[in-house]
Formats: structure tokens, C-alpha cells, sequence
């Protein structure tokens, strides 16, 4: 066979020609008409901005940042600066001023390319990251706050159509993501040409999420997360519609765009997923043959009510910026075994082909897949990253295996339950107690909208839960109730003691609980809580 290179350049140009007339649809606001744009013409775009990108200097191996949200831009970018050998450092625009300036100068981004609608956010850093020679500006708003600066269109239109791609190491860095740093600095993952082209194909398979040219994709899941979850790419491979929809991401709106463009498949985190269930029961959402739903656990709760409310299905995922981030996705298995669809739909997913999974003890030795035994989840893969850019963290791996930090079971047939992240995991009296299994139980319940369970010092037993609830508008509940209701749902000695009522969960800068926020609100006395039993 011919040792021909897995390159992004090779489905640059697939998608040019193939899927010429599919598009890129980026929704422009309220009443504003969208733009949509052929891929043939979006390529057309990378290889001019390819071209401005070289002749501000951007080399083999430079990495270019993107400050972007996701529209037809950031496809551009997407395209272009892998192609020309470039690295793509998608920026996390939600991080804290300190965590972005770290993140840009440990990455030595040599140009930026932002939105105008949140230049401010990069101008509080400007004087901080040195190393950055341009900055390249698209989109409406006003970006003065940034001081000199290139404007996007003007940029492309000086140059000559077309571009001449380098040949290209399929091994060689295409584009990073840095991890959101729930402890210490964030930490850099680089992709391959090659690991984004199989984690494409991987995506795009049958068993997986199984984007074709029949679909189209709204991506609410931000581009600079974990690159979307590595669906712009699949979907410019197979020539799908994309639906951007920039910073318009509230249920109102996103229920616009549903509505208006009629998307076949989406996928999001569990908070951005409730937050439409809650506020927009009302919408029509029934052009989705399913919707991807991962980042952390899914609440039973949330996969029956899109079925109920909506009639569509919600299909959980696993994974992490450092595994591109697909390894596992919950399809219900042939070989059912008597569970009901709902067990099956709360697993956290089933590990996929290309990608080695196993579960580790404290001391290293591995566990069966018996869906009982509990360890932390370990993988290895060619789109699983070997280690972290600049960063040495030899205990992140093991013999060669990511050590994910999740802790769960895996079943006869490959499919993995996550009961907690190792940071979070509340041991009691040596015991573990899963927060991810009380949360979903809790959210179950008609009052509950959101339920985050942390560990708490105990004098008798180290830890013990402290469960924080925010209920839904207007409704009640007591910690006697939610005990009750607990009761004949988990063990008993996991009912908390300890509760919590919150106007709101705080969020990570990817829309996750963020529990070391609450641990420590709870360590400085901040939260009221009420105890029972
Ligand atoms: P961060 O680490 O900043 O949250 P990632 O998006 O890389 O950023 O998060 C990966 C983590 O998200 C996983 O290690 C896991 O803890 C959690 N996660 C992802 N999918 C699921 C899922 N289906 N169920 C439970 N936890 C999940």
C-alpha cells in the first residue's frame, strides 16, 4: 500500500471539490440573515488567508491563535493554518485575563486572529504576551481597545487566489487546545495531522456519531473546546452543513437557530442541554435525529426529558481535550441483556475501536470489566495525547496510557460508567461515594434543576456529601423530602447530611459544575447549609 500522509491539506482539498455546494451557515443575530458560504469558497478564503498569514511572517511550526466564537472565520482558520504547516491554538475566550496571557506565551502565539465583539477580553492582556506580533481582527464591534491592529477582510482581498500547501509530516503539530485548568496552569495538548484525520473518521462512523453529507451539524460546542469535539473537521470531511452560531448560545436564541435552519445533529454539555429544556419547552427541536451530550455525566433526567418534551434523543459521549476528545460514545448495544434503554443511555459511553481502554487500582494493577470493579480509566490510541506541550508530567502517564483522573467501571462489553473524577471523588469512612450517581438521582427529582454534590471534611468519617441544589423557578423542596426520595434510590449511607440551596451552580470556563468553587465557598463559610439525619 502506498504510505500516503494523513494530512488536514488532504481533506482541505476533499472537501473543495467533492463537497463543493455544502456549507457553512454562521447566524448573524435576531432578524439578521445568515451568511452562508459554499465550502468550495470557504477554501477559496483558507488559501487567501494562508497567504496573508505567510506574509505577516507565519512559518512552518508557528503557532497562530484564534480568539474566536464559532463562525465561518474560524472554519477559515480551521483550514489554513494547518495546511500551511502552521499550528492552530484555538484560545479559550473564557478563561481568567492571568490563565490566557499564560496560555499564549507558553504556546509563543506569533499572531492572533479575534472577534471584534470581545476584543476587550484580549486587551486586558495585551501588554502581556509579548510575543505576539499581529493581531487580525474580523467581525463587527469595536476593537480599538487592542491598538494597532489588521482587519480580516482587508487582509484576504490583498491577496492572489490560491496557495501552495506544503507537503506535510502527517506526525507534525496541525493544532493545540489547552486544558480549562480546573488545578494549576492549564496544560497544552498538541494534535497531529494524522490524529485529527483518524479522530475524524472515527467520529463519522456508523457506530459513533455518524455525520454524512445528509446532515447538517449545529456546533454549540465552542470551537476552541476540545475543537468542537473534532466535529468541524468530520463534517468538512464528509461535506455536512454547519451551523455556527457565534456568541448567540442562551436557549432563546439557540432555539431560533434550530428552528430556522433545521439541524439534523447537535451536540453540547449537559447545562447548555437543561438550560433549553427549562426555558424553552415550548420550542420545535424535531429536525434533530439526535443530540451529543457529554463533558460530564448526563442526567437520566435530561435524556427523558428531550424524549418526552422534544422527542429527541440524547446520545452521551466520553471523553477529554487530551483524547481529541472522542473515545467513547453510548450506543444501545445489540446484546442488550434485559436492561432497560435508559440504563443503557446513562453509561458514559462505550469505548470505540482505535482506542484501548482498561481500569487501574491505587497501587496499578488492572481490573476486570465486570461493571462492578472501580479504578481509574486508563487509554491509549493514536488520537490520545502522549504527553502535555512543554510540560513534563510524567504521573499523567502509565507504561505508556493516559491516566484520564476518571474514576469508573467498564462492562463485558466495553461500555464505561464514570462515578467521579479522581479530584472529586468523596471517600467516606474509606469508602467511595459517587457524586455523579447522587447528582443524577437528585436531578430526577420534579423540584431539582441542578444538583452538584461535593465531598466536605466529616470529624467521624474524613468526607462526607454536601449536596447543592438550585431549584427550578418557583418550585420547593426540603433536605427531608430529597432525603425521602433518595432513600430507595442509592445506598444509605450515602444520603447526605449536608444541603445546600443555591441560586445557581458555578460554572467552569467550558460550562461545567465547578466543584473546587463550591469547596471552597463551603471552606469560607459562604454557603448556608442545613443538616439533616
Ligand atoms: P476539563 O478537564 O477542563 O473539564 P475536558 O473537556 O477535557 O476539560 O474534560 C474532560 C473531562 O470531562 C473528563 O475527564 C471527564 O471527567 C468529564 N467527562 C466527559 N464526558 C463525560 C461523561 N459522559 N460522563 C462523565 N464525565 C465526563
Amino acid at each position: 500500500m502506498q504510505d500516503y500522509p494523513l494530512t488536514i491539506t488532504q481533506l482541505l482539498q476533499h472537501g473543495r471539490r467533492v463537497h463543493a455546494n455544502s456549507e457553512v451557515i454562521t447566524y448573524m443575530g435576531p432578524d439578521q440573515p445568515m451568511q452562508r458560504t459554499r465550502f468550495a469558497e470557504v477554501a477559496d478564503r483558507a488559501d487567501l488567508l494562508a497567504s496573508a498569514l505567510q506574509r505577516l511572517g507565519v512559518g512552518e511550526g508557528d503557532r497562530v491563535g484564534t480568539f474566536l466564537w464559532n463562525n465561518q472565520q474560524h472554519m477559515e482558520a480551521y483550514l489554513a493554518v494547518p495546511c500551511m504547516g502552521a499550528v492552530l491554538h484555538t484560545l479559550n475566550i473564557r478563561l481568567f485575563p492571568e490563565q490566557l496571557a499564560y496560555v499564549i506565551n507558553h504556546a509563543e502565539d506569533k499572531v492572533i486572529i479575534c472577534d471584534a465583539s470581545i476584543a476587550p477580553l484580549l486587551a486586558k492582556v495585551r501588554d502581556q504576551i509579548p510575543l505576539v506580533e499581529a493581531i487580525i481582527v474580523c467581525g463587527e464591534g469595536d476593537a480599538s481597545s487592542l491598538g494597532e491592529t489588521v482587519a480580516y477582510d482587508e487582509l484576504l482581498a490583498a491577496e492572489e487566489p490560491g496557495f501552495d500547501y506544503p507537503e506535510l509530516d502527517e506526525r507534525a503539530a496541525a493544532a493545540m487546545c489547552y486544558t480549562s485548568g480546573t488545578t494549576g496552569n492549564p496544560k497544552g495538548v498538541a494534535y497531529s495531522h494524522r490524529s485529527i484525520w483518524l479522530h475524524s473518521m472515527a467520529v463519522n462512523s456508523a457506530q459513533s456519531v455518524k455525520i454524512s453529507e445528509e446532515e447538517s451539524v449545529l456546533l454549540i460546542v465552542p470551537q476552541f473546546h476540545a475543537m468542537a469535539w473534532g466535529m468541524p473537521y468530520a463534517a468538512w470531511a464528509v461535506g455536512c452543513d454547519m451551523i455556527m452560531p457565534q456568541q448567540f448560545l442562551q436557549a432563546g436564541p439557540l432555539v431560533d437557530i434550530i428552528e430556522s435552519t433545521k439541524p439534523t445533529v447537535s451536540g453540547a454539555v449537559p447545562t447548555v442541554l437543561t438550560d433549553v429544556l427549562h426555558n424553552r419547552p415550548d420550542a420545535d427541536l424535531s429536525s434533530l435525529k439526535f443530540v451529543l451530550c457529554g463533558g460530564s455525566a448526563v442526567p437520566a433526567s435530561l435524556i427523558e426529558g428531550y424524549r418526552e418534551t422534544f422527542g429527541v434523543d440524547v446520545v452521551q459521549a466520553w471523553g477529554m481535550t487530551e483524547t481529541s476528545p472522542l473515545a467513547a460514545i453510548t450506543r444501545i448495544p445489540k446484546h442488550g441483556d434485559g436492561m432497560s434503554d435508559i440504563g443503557w443511555k446513562t453509561k458514559s459511553g462505550r469505548i470505540l475501536p482505535g482506542v484501548d481502554v482498561r481500569i487501574c487500582d491505587d497501587d496499578g494493577a488492572e481490573l476486570p470489566w465486570d461493571g462492578e470493579a472501580a479504578g481509574e480509566i486508563e487509554v491509549r490510541g493514536p488520537w490520545i495525547t502522549g504527553s502535555y506541550y512543554l510540560d513534563p508530567t510524567e504521573e499523567k502517564f502509565h507504561d505508556g496510557w493516559l491516566r484520564t483522573g476518571d474514576v469508573g467501571s467498564i462492562d463485558d462489553q466495553g461500555f464505561i460508567q464514570i462515578s467521579d473524577r479522581s479530584k472529586d471523588v468523596i471517600k467516606s469512612g474509606g469508602e467511595w461515594i459517587s457524586s455523579v450517581d447522587l447528582e443524577n438521582e437528585l436531578m430526577g427529582h420534579s423540584s431539582v434543576r441542578e444538583a452538584a454534590v461535593v465531598g466536605v471534611p466529616d470529624e467521624r468519617w474524613d468526607e462526607r456529601p454536601l449536596a447543592c441544589i438550585v431549584l427550578v423557578d418557583g418550585a420547593t423542596a426540603t433536605p427531608a423530602e430529597l432525603t425521602d426520595y433518595l432513600t430507595d434510590r442509592v445506598a444509605k449511607w450515602w444520603l447526605p447530611e449536608r444541603w445546600t440551596f443555591i441560586e445557581e451552580v458555578p460554572k467552569t470556563s467550558v460550562g461545567k459544575f465547578s466543584k473546587k468553587d463550591l469547596r471552597a465557598k463551603y471552606a469560607d463559610g459562604e454557603l448556608t447549609v442545613e443538616t439533616v439525619g
